[in-house]
């Protein structure tokens, strides 16, 4: 079922976008080299127990999960992408990190993700790496600007694909964005890939997470022997990035924006 918000209850979901913005770049200041993987999960349990937040990941034991997730942020490291479930893993410089958080603030959930480089990046992969963050980045900032009142998902799902097309990235279609609300995953489903014009119209009120992610030199992935971390089939790196927003009238707003 799909749900559409009022503009009130858009409103009371900022808080929930702020604070997820707010681990995020917190996450992100502490992952540096030497920092353990269960540090940075700490850092984000922390500030939900200081927020009196509720996870969304910890109790999350979907049909795809082995068991529940148990941790509260996804870290996914270089050949890595979605659902980095975290482990005893110290960060090295030229990491490529992925991190997605989603919590619920006043009964209210969002959720956002960000990729980035720990330390010093490679020569070797420098140029490789940031094209592909910056890509996914490009491509969420595309989908975004498709998500305007009257316009269908199918408009968000080819914006992104375009992007991803044009840096010569083929588009997994197995896991996208989503609508948010009281549950961190409801409908519609936004793929990375789809027809203009096609699919769900996007009404004012409509709340859906947008996130674009991409692997360097394959579209194929496997689950890693954890249950959860999803990796490139050929071992290339991938990146993610995620904002959840919201349509209105005047055009979609970003709940998690990180100024
Ligand atoms: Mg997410």
């Amino acid at each position: 079922m799909i749900e559409l918000r009022t503009p009130r209850e858009i409103e009371e979901m900022r808080p929930a976008g702020r604070f997820v913005a707010d681990v995020l770049l917190a996450v992100r200041a502490a992952a540096e080299v030497g920092v353990n993987l269960l540090e940075l999960d700490e850092v984000a349990h922390k500030m939900i127990r200081d927020r009196g937040a509720e996870s969304c990941y910890i109790d999350y034991h979907p049909s795809f999960g082995a068991m529940p997730f148990g941790k509260t942020l996804c870290t996914s490291v270089n050949d890595g992408v979605l659902h980095g479930l975290p482990h005893d893993y110290t960060l090295q410089d030229g990491d490529l990190l992925s991190i997605d958080f989603a919590a619920s603030v006043n009964g209210w959930v969002s959720d956002s993700a960000m990729s980035f480089v720990v330390g010093t990046p490679d020569p070797s992969r420098a140029e490789a790496d940031a094209k592909l963050i910056r890509t996914t980045e490009v491509a969420l900032d595309a989908g975004i600007a498709a998500a305007q009142p009257g316009k269908k998902v199918g408009d968000i799902s080819a914006a992104i694909a375009e992007v991803a097309h044009a840096a010569g990235y083929s588009i997994n279609t197995d896991f996208g964005g989503h609508g948010v609300g009281r549950t961190m995953h409801g409908d519609p489903h936004v793929p990375n890939n789809g027809r203009a014009g096609r699919g769900f119209p996007l009404k004012p009120g409509l709340v859906i997470a947008v996130e674009p992610w991409f692997l360097e030199t394959t579209d194929e992935i496997y689950t890693d022997a954890d249950g959860w971390t999803l990796r490139s089939a050929d071992g290339s790196r991938g990146a993610h990035s995620e904002h959840t927003i919201a349509i209105t009238e005047d055009g979609p707003l970003v709940l998690t924006a990180r100024d």
